[in-house]
């Protein structure tokens, strides 16, 4: 046995963990973060090729998140916004629906553009105005059905929810069939009425570095994966074992059933996306919107150039311009394929685009049935042992961030 004994040991240097030892180290207990990879972040990290910054998959921060706005630093991160609405791809063209209420001046063209009816534009004014009035408790609380039946039973038309919802939600959910949990649509569909989506100026991944940041050099250990936990230790991969006073599995949701056996019932299913990034001498968009896959078929669900919404994602006189794939195609040359669809959106500029890099990301979210998340205290015991993550409240970074949070006040309300 090492002589080290921490008085915290968290498994895994993910959003969940480092919000979680944050929480910790500003307590005043020791922490040590044992992170099996080259560097913290979990999936919110952010790669640097050739000048490009390559967030690992397409992800946006939402400034009104509240716990994750709390504990984060947003002046350093310098969250630039994405216009709030999206140009839906249909019928061979590109048209524009905005948030009119943030950019009234679009209010006649979002209400004659042929996505959804002028009676689905007014049900999206209305819903806003309800989420909005809902505080995160009562979305906590209230019934949930899956995404598709709560858009139905609010009365949008078919048209809306296919040649909209299913492609923007898909984006978001990772899965356009809309089975995803309603209460986590009612806040993000808040989180969308309150505030911006943006991209920190250096990329995704300065979420993740500020919060190591702040804990001391010595508390973050790298390339340290942990083979078993148990309540008082670990044990490495490597054999080597760590004594703790309280330790936390802050993995993602298969790792942690792996780690704790108790936890397998609960191992979820998970939601993919291959994420496709290609350089170019000129934004295809000229602007910071999401471009929406609103046709129903087809490889492509979104695409966006974070350049134009953070200049710094590339090289002077680039763009970095990235698409979304739901799920893992097995298809020969992805690549090519995805070009030649976006031929149809953006014209023949697109054949002079330069590949960079293509990341499938198999586990990205954990399915979110209904009845599933925002449910119970945010973290688990058992065993003597705490377990956090986006799979405990939901699976984004503000989840993964509550989740940390509450694992820390719940271990400091025992020390
Ligand atoms: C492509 C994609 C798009 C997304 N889009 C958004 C979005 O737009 N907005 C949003 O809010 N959220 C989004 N999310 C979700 C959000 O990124 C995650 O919910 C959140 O980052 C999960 O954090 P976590 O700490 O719970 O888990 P993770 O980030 O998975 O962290 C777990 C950590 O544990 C480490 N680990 C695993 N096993 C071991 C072991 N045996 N020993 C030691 N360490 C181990 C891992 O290396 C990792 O660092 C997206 C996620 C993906 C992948």
């Amino acid at each position: 046995m090492s002589d080290i004994l921490k008085h915290a040991l968290i498994v895994g240097g993910g959003l969940a963990g480092l919000a979680c030892a944050g929480r910790l180290h500003a307590a005043g207990m020791e922490t040590l973060i044992l992170e099996g990879s080259d560097a913290v972040g979990g999936r919110v990290r952010t790669d640097v090729v050739e000048g490009f910054l390559l967030d690992r998959g397409f992800q946006v921060f939402l400034e009104a998140y509240p716990e994750a706005g709390e504990l984060l630093d947003m002046r350093s991160l310098d969250l630039q916004p994405f216009r709030p609405g999206a140009l839906v791809f249909q019928n061979g063209k590109l048209r524009r629906v905005m948030d009119v209420f943030r950019e009234p001046r679009h209010l006649l063209g979002s209400a004659l553009a042929p996505i959804g009816s002028i009676a689905d534009k007014l049900r999206v004014a209305f819903l806003k105005w309800c989420v909005s009035r809902m505080s995160n408790d009562e979305i906590a609380n209230h019934e949930d059905v899956t995404t598709e039946r709560y858009l139905q039973r609010a009365g949008f038309s078919k048209r809306m929810i296919d040649g909209f919802f299913r492609s923007f939600y898909g984006g978001i959910f990772l899965e356009r069939d809309l089975r995803t949990s309603s209460r986590l649509f009612e806040f993000t569909f808040k989180m969308f009425s309150q505030g911006s989506a943006t991209l920190p100026a250096k990329g995704m991944g300065e979420n993740s570095r500020q919060l190591a940041s702040r804990l001391p050099a010595e508390a973050v250990r790298l390339g340290a994966k942990v083979a078993e936990v148990r309540e008082n230790g670990i044990t490495l991969e490597s054999s080597e074992q760590l004594a703790g006073r309280a330790v936390v599995v802050a993995t993602d949701a298969s790792t942690a059933s792996k780690l704790m056996p108790s936890l397998a019932r609960s191992a979820p299913t998970w939601r993919s996306v291959t994420c496709l990034y290609f350089a170019a001498d000129r934004s295809p968009l000229g602007e910071a919107i999401i471009a929406l896959n609103g046709e129903g078929s087809g490889l492509v669900n979104n695409v966006c150039v974070p350049s134009d919404v953070a200049p710094g994602y590339a090289p002077k006189g680039n763009a970095l311009i990235s698409i979304s794939v739901l799920g893992l195609p097995e298809v020969a040359d992805l690549e090519s394929r995805v070009i030649a669809e976006l031929d149809a959106w953006f014209g023949k500029v697109v054949r002079e685009w330069r590949h960079l890099r293509t990341e499938r990301i198999q586990r990205a979210l954990p399915e979110q049935s209904p009845n599933v998340g925002m449910i119970g205290p945010g973290y688990r015991k058992q065993g003597g042992v705490f377990v956090c993550g986006d799979h405990l409240w939901s699976a984004s970074i503000e989840g993964a961030i509550i989740s940390g949070k509450r694992t820390a006040d719940a271990i400091l309300a025992k020390a």
